[in-house]
């Protein structure tokens, strides 16, 4: 049976190569998030695009349409102004022709400017488009890296935590506790004394305190600079050790 801070010690070690490996992953998360996120625009542009392109289709099959019974109609309304009875009949005719004639040639300018808009628009959505399949390439890029950084280590995590919980039952939880809450503060929660100095902060130890750290193996010893725990570096056991525990 060893002692705590030796157990204590394993955990450090293992959660090192733990972070370690995190760190390898890293960004990646982040960066597939982001490039979604772009996706998700640019998705969102180029179905905004392809509405507007298929109203400006639609207006036009229909706008033939329009005109061709427009001009029936002010066809229609000139024969009649040859059967009117009075001036006043043939001046509503007359009017009601102007308003028709004014209809058909806004539909026609219309129609017109859609040949210039169209052809614009067309060449917006090309651009979008080849941009969307950027957004697609990269994301698909980065899902396949995130995966296979994942499958790589997954074995060696996995390998990891078993280690470190078989640990943790030989650590007092007030220990473990207190191991866990200086984490929060320094990754490294646990250092060896490295030239009679906290390998964490680099703050000088006494000598005294230097032969009690060595001595007294039973008992757990803090950094009074940073609050790190301390171990003797020719001491700190190796990775594989967590392997026999
Ligand atoms: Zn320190």
């Amino acid at each position: 049976m060893q002692h705590q801070i030796y157990y204590l010690a394993l955990v450090a070690v293992i959660d090192r190569r733990l972070d370690e490996l995190h760190e390898e992953v890293g960004e990646l998360p982040e960066q597939l998030r982001r490039a979604r996120q772009v996706l998700e625009r640019q998705q969102a542009m180029v179905n905004e695009t392809q509405n507007i392109i298929a109203e400006l289709r639609a207006f036009r099959a229909k706008a033939h349409v329009t005109i061709q019974e427009l001009r029936d109609r002010e066809q229609r309304l000139s024969e009649q102004q040859f059967r009117v009875r009075n001036n006043r009949e043939f001046d509503a005719l007359t009017r009601e022709i102007q308003t028709v004639r004014a209809e058909r040639e806004r539909i026609e300018q219309e129609l017109r400017n859609s040949v210039l808009k169209l052809e614009n628009l067309e060449a917006i959505l090309q651009r979008q488009e080849e941009e969307l399949a950027q957004a697609q390439q990269e994301v698909a890029e980065l899902e396949h890296m995130l995966a296979l950084f994942s499958s790589n280590q997954s074995g060696d995590v996995v390998r990891l935590q078993e280690w470190r919980q078989r640990l943790l039952a030989r650590i007092r939880p007030e220990v473990m506790a207190e191991y866990e809450r200086i984490r929060t503060f320094h990754r490294d929660a646990l250092v060896p004394v490295r030239r009679e100095s906290c390998s964490g902060c680099y703050s000088r130890i006494t000598p005294q305190r230097l032969v009690e750290i060595r001595m007294y193996r039973d008992r757990i010893f803090r950094c009074e600079n940073c609050g790190r725990l301390l171990y003797p570096e020719e001491r700190l056991p190796e990775l594989q050790e967590a392997e026999t525990v």
